[in-house]
């Protein structure tokens, strides 16, 4: 039996949310606390709100990929 390898691995969440009635499925909170914005959203409006987590797990790198980052800055840039 051999040690366990030292591995690198990065790991992120990444939240999109939106309201159904004020925006559709486009995503209009990003940000870490997107989750938390619907929900306090819906509890304000009683509209019916959404929330999509992804869980992004990388092993053989300790950095987030720059197609990761790409995708996030055109969310940013597509919710602005
Ligand atoms: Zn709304």
């Amino acid at each position: 039996m051999t040690a366990a390898a030292p591995r690198k691995t990065f790991t992120g969440r990444n939240v999109r949310a939106g309201c159904f009635v004020c925006h559709g499925s486009d995503a209009h909170w990003t940000s870490p606390n997107a989750q938390g914005l619907a929900a306090r959203h819906h509890d304000a409006t009683g509209h019916a709100t959404w929330s999509d987590v992804y869980l992004t797990v990388r092993y053989g790198r300790d950095e987030p990929d720059a197609r990761q980052l790409d995708i996030e800055n055109a969310i940013a840039a597509h919710a602005a």
